[in-house]
């Protein structure tokens, strides 16, 4: 069974009257106004995931703005190379991680854009 997800509908509303026949006395025009707070939808999960999966820029920024959400950065390791010393940094954000490889010495840093991509670079 797929799982399902409250949501609150938003009020007043109009839906389609489920009672109509003809001659209904539950509306007049085929229709049936919800206004409290207590009417809820159930989505099913993946919709929601789908969503998130669609928007992911906007929703990224609004997690930021509104919860300060914002990248973590750690030092993963420092690592020893034949043609030098480097830091390993892990950039995490909700919508995924990049790796960057800073030189102790004056080089150009490496971005990698998977861990598999950093990890062939590390052996
Ligand atoms: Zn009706």
């Amino acid at each position: 069974m797929i799982e399902r997800i409250n949501f609150p509908i938003p009020y007043p509303t109009l839906v389609t009257c489920p009672f109509c026949i003809k001659g209904c006395v539950a509306c007049s025009d085929g229709a049936i106004e919800i206004d409290h707070k207590e009417a809820w939808a159930q989505i099913q999960r993946p919709h929601v995931i789908k969503f998130l999966a669609d928007n992911i820029e906007t929703v990224s920024r609004e997690l930021a703005n509104l919860f300060n959400c914002n990248p973590t950065i750690n030092t993963r390791n420092n690592i020893h190379k034949e043609d030098g010393k480097w830091t390993l940094l892990e950039m995490t954000t909700s919508e995924g991680s990049v790796w960057i490889a800073v030189p102790i010495e004056k080089r150009k840093p490496e971005y990698f854009y998977s861990e598999s991509e950093m990890n062939r670079w590390l052996v």
